[in-house]
This record gives C-alpha cells, sequence and structure tokens, in this order.
C-alpha cells in the first residue's frame, strides 16, 4: 500500500436470520458496554429489527444496516425492499451477494451488481461478497470464481465502483469452523485488490474483508495481511463479548 494510503478496519456483523426483540437487546447494550473500538463497526441485521437496532444504537460509533436489498426500485415486488427504504430509515451497509442467497436463491452475479448499483443508488454502501465454493477451490478456480463475481459488479457500476466494500468469503469457510490460512485469504485479497486497481484510481482506499469463521483466537493474524482491512462476522457476532474481541483485534 502507498505510505499516503490509510485504510481504517472495518468490522460488520452479519447476523443472518438470527435474533430476537429481546436477544437482541442483550447484544445490543453489551456492545454498548464493550466500545468503542479504533476501527469502524457495523451491524446487518435481520429487517423487522433495523428501526429498534438503529435507536438502540443511538449515540455510539456503530453502524446499521440490511443483508439484502431489491435491485429494483420500487412497485411489484411482494416480499422485497428497496435501497431507498433502506436509506429512508438510516441504513449505513447493505450486504449483496452473500453466498447463502447465490445458494439458496439463485442469485446471479448481475443480480448481485444490479442490487450493488441499486444501493449505491440511494447512498447506502454495498458490501459485495465474492467467494469460491471448496469444489472450485479444490479444482484450482478461486481466481476465476472470484474475478468474474467482481467483474460483474466492476462493469456495472463503472466508475463508481471505488464507493463499494467487498468482502472475500470463501464458501467453504463460512459458519463451518473451517477459516482460511492468513495466508491464502491474503492471496485473494490481493489479487482482487490488483482487479479494483485496473478499474478505479480509488482502489488503494477501499477496504476489502476477509468473512469466514472468524473468531477471536484467529482475527488478529488475518487483520495483520496487507490488503485484509476487516471483517464480515457471522456467528461471532452474536455475543457481544466475542464480537468485541474481533473489532478489538482490528483497533
Ligand atoms: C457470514 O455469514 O458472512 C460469515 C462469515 O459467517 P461465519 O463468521 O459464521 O462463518
Amino acid at each position: 500500500m502507498p505510505s499516503n494510503v490509510t485504510r481504517k478496519k472495518l468490522v460488520v456483523g452479519n447476523w443472518k436470520m438470527h435474533g430476537s426483540r429481546a436477544a437482541n437487546a442483550v447484544l445490543l447494550s453489551g456492545l454498548k458496554d464493550e466500545g468503542p473500538w479504533n476501527a469502524d463497526v457495523a451491524v446487518c441485521v435481520p429487517f423487522p429489527y433495523i428501526t429498534e437496532t438503529a435507536q438502540a444504537l443511538t449515540g455510539q460509533a456503530v453502524a446499521f444496516g440490511a443483508q439484502d436489498c431489491s435491485a429494483h426500485e420500487q412497485g411489484a415486488y411482494t416480499g422485497e425492499v428497496s435501497s431507498a427504504m433502506l436509506a429512508d430509515i438510516g441504513c449505513r451497509f447493505v450486504i449483496v451477494g452473500h453466498s447463502e442467497r447465490r445458494a439458496y436463491h439463485h442469485e446471479s452475479d448481475q443480480l448481485v451488481a444490479d442490487k450493488a448499483k441499486a444501493a449505491l443508488a440511494h447512498g447506502v454502501t454495498p458490501i459485495v461478497c465474492v467467494g469460491e465454493t471448496l469444489a472450485e477451490r479444490e479444482a484450482g478456480q478461486t481466481e476465476a470464481v472470484v474475478k468474474r463475481q467482481l467483474a460483474a459488479v466492476i462493469h456495472t457500476l463503472t466508475h463508481c465502483i471505488g464507493e463499494v466494500v467487498v468482502a472475500y468469503e470463501p464458501v467453504w469457510a463460512i459458519g463451518t469452523g473451517l477459516t482460511a490460512t492468513p495466508e491464502q485469504a491474503q492471496a485473494v485479497h490481493a489479487l482482487l485488490r490488483k482487479q479494483l486497481h485496473a478499474a478505479t484510481q480509488k482502489a488503494d482506499a477501499m477496504r476489502i474483508l476477509y468473512g469466514g469463521s472468524v473468531k477471536l483466537d484467529n482475527a488478529a493474524q488475518l487483520f495483520v495481511q496487507a490488503d485484509i482491512d476487516g471483517g464480515l462476522i457471522g456467528g461471532a457476532a452474536l455475543k457481544a463479548a466475542d464480537f468485541s474481541a474481533i473489532c478489538r483485534a482490528a483497533s
């Protein structure tokens, strides 16, 4: 990284489809006791809990966001939530292209890119997830897969690509307890950064997060890598002390 560029670490909790009003209150009050940290911190929570989360985080340096958005602006799309709505309730971030949505909802690279574009149009920062399956890694396709996924977003956003956050999440490491080694993760992050360099002058300022079974005992080794700018945290984001320890490791 050139010496004039500093990237503040970003740690984002992905609560997935977990939580209840009671459990969230405990978690958010725990975070209040644990913070602040010397890193940017956010939580992406289920849609019904966003507003209450926003209220609970008032006055704290923890941003909030959603885990998906529609690619459409508005209209007859039953069940979908637009990025305009997310912006309306103050969301700072939205995760797009999480591997669980790619796998279970058959989201294509282009749909993910369109969602990222819709989010940016409303000032909500998309956290664009890319990552290979175990079969793809074993077939030597990791580089081709993540580059293809990111290329769709680059081509769709063109000069705005510098505004997104990228998250490298090897599918085989999500929720499995398997983590990419710091060297494996860094290698992929470096090639993603190189791809971003070819698309934008902002590449050195962009944050590329690692996600996949990040825990307090492996976070520091991951975050010290040159191109790992923080983490997207699933399971370990559900306990205030664990999430806080990871935020501290990024500080
Ligand atoms: C995720 O859901 O984005 C994730 C990284 O999950 P976990 O940390 O549980 O592997």
